[in-house]
């Protein structure tokens, strides 16, 4: 979960939502359902979503697919707070899992648009925990079962790809003579900060895994 900037509302919704609270403050008794169902540019939504939050799950962070049974995440939801049923800053793209997971709840729970994630929770090893007395953090980790077996396997298996590309980095310029094997191993990660950043901070534990791993290969050399 990192914070999303939204920004301005794209045209296709802010149109929508303004026939919307026309339609609802004369009939406050709307089928909202129906009326969700019935929008016909939810793909074109879906589109401009994905691209505000690196098409990745507003939750997990799970990379998105865009297909027709994506759907978009009300973070106050619908049924409850009719009137933000069409409102751009309440609505996001979250994967299934984590649809199916927060449902109508929308108590203390983290909003990615307007409240930095970190404040309240933090990664370590493939896991993410609360920081401190986050009572925010701490339910937002149950709710949306952020350390379920499937979320922690992503995890995992995401920082695998990228420690597998360092590695490959590494071992190719080793062979081109580029870098002495003595070199430092953060002095190669420090070319990649972004990655570097990730396994120092969020995947403490894979990051252990993978010196020990170079270290392995390095004696192989000597
Ligand atoms: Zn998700």
């Amino acid at each position: 979960m990192r914070k999303i900037k939204k920004g301005q509302a794209p045209n296709i919704i802010k149109t929508k939502n303004a026939e919307f609270l026309k339609e609802f403050s004369k009939n406050p008794d709307i089928n909202i359902q129906r009326k969700w169902d019935a929008w016909s540019k939810k793909k074109e939504l879906r589109e401009y979503l994905a691209g505000i939050q690196f098409e990745k799950c507003c939750y997990c962070e799970r990379g998105i697919i865009l297909t027709t049974e994506q759907e978009i995440e009300h973070f106050k939801p619908k049924n409850i707070y009719k009137k933000l049923c069409f409102d751009y800053k309440n609505l996001f793209l979250a994967c299934p899992s984590c649809n199916r997971a927060k449902l109508e709840r929308d108590d203390n729970i983290i909003n990615p648009s307007t409240t930095d994630p970190f404040k309240h929770i933090y990664f370590s090893g493939e896991k993410v925990l609360h920081i401190n007395k986050s009572k925010k953090g701490k339910n937002t980790i149950e709710v949306l079962k952020m350390n379920e077996s499937d979320r922690i396997k992503a995890r995992s298996n995401y920082l695998e790809k990228v420690i597998g590309r360092q590695l490959g980095l590494y071992l190719d310029k080793i062979k081109r003579g580029e870098i002495e094997i003595e070199n430092d191993l953060d002095e190669l990660f420090s070319e990649k900060a972004i990655y570097r950043k990730l396994c120092l901070d969020n995947y403490g534990e894979s990051y252990k895994k993978m010196k020990k791993e170079i270290e392995r290969i390095k004696s192989s050399y000597k």
